[in-house]
């Protein structure tokens, strides 16, 4: 295939580090751009060893403008990855949420970097959003964070429109395995239950566990977002990245009690106000581009998780 120079913002974190695995094994050069704030340098002892390591912050467009120079394409997944935070600290999770992307695309287009793919949330739906949720669905960002996404996809269909770069934003659902923190209360639900599992201590379930997710696979994820930077012709502004599958907490700690073949006790609490009821993505345009719709059974990906605690 197609080798490039491929620049990834936020490379050092959870999602980053597992695409930059995939980008070096797949033959590109690959450079990584993070500032170690919630990213870690030994989510990079794998084939991302292979991949160059800058150590700056989105908020510096200096930084970013040498970075981006002679680079093919810019994935750009930096960013407080966390509603939480955005929530307690407004400004200082705005300045990267969106003032690093804005740094990213004015970068980009100075260097005449083509593609630029971006990692945007299910968080821009909000709450009344219908599901399966579609793309051309209502949006109603409930939090800075989701607000500072949806901002983003603007940008980035101003500078595709008015640049002529190529440019996606893609709608991540709930993204789990390896390597995702789970050092926060608000870290994504299935690292936190992989953590009680290997704690023993009980799994909290905010209102009755029946609140559902669309819980993609990182290897799935990472499998998208390497077909779309082989592509020039992605004609959407915006595309959702789920399994098109829905499952509640309630399953999701059955299939965990399945793989420990041992009971989980759970810790029910009152519902938590802004909790998400129901998520899941409708993948019609995901599979429509690239004949591929992420797959890997929930039993599996949590096997893998496991095994690698
Ligand atoms: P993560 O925290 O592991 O990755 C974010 C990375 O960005 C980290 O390596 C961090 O050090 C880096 N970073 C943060 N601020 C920075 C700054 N100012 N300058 C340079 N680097 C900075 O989280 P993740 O789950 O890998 O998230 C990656 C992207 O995907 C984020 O944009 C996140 O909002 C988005 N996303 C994730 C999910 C999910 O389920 N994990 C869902 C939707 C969207």
């Amino acid at each position: 295939g197609a080798r490039m120079k491929v620049l990834i913002t936020g490379g050092a974190g959870f999602i980053g580090s597992h695409l930059a695995d995939r980008l070096v094994i797949d033959g590109h050069t690959v450079t990584l751009l993070d500032n170690l704030s919630t990213g870690k340098r030994e989510n990079l002892q794998g084939p991302a060893r292979g991949a160059r390591l800058v150590i700056a912050d989105v908020r510096d467009r200096e930084a970013l403008m040498r970075a981006a120079r002679g680079m093919d394409a810019l994935v750009h997944l930096a960013a407080v990855a966390s509603v939480q935070a955005s929530m307690h600290d407004p400004l200082a999770t705005h300045a990267t949420n969106f003032g690093g992307t804005l740094n990213a695309l004015l970068a980009a287009t100075a260097c005449q970097v083509p593609r630029v793919l971006y990692a945007s949330s299910a968080a821009v739906y909000g709450d009344e959003a219908p599901t399966p949720v579609p793309e051309s669905a209502p949006l109603a960002p409930l939090s800075p964070y989701a607000a500072d996404k949806l901002a983003s996809e603007h940008y980035l269909a101003y500078f595709a429109r008015t640049r002529g770069i190529n440019a996606t934003s893609f709608r991540f659902f709930n993204i789990y395995g390896p390597r995702q923190d789970a050092s926060s209360p608000y870290s994504g639900v299935i690292s936190l239950y992989a953590q009680c599992l290997a704690t023993g201590a009980p799994c909290v379930v905010y209102g009755d566990g029946r609140q559902t997710r669309d819980f993609v696979y990182i290897d799935d994820l990472v499998e998208v977002l390497a077909r779309a930077l082989i592509r020039n012709d992605l004609s959407c502004a915006v595309m959702n990245v789920g399994t098109g599958i829905e499952q509640d907490l309630l399953a999701l700690i059955n299939a965990f009690e399945t793989l420990a073949g041992r009971p989980i006790v759970c810790d029910f609490r009152p519902a938590r106000a802004g909790d998400i009821r129901r998520s899941l993505a409708d993948v019609t345009r995901l599979r429509a581009a690239f004949g591929y719709v992420p797959q890997t059974l929930l039993s599996a990906g949590l096997r893998h998780l496991l095994h690698d605690l």
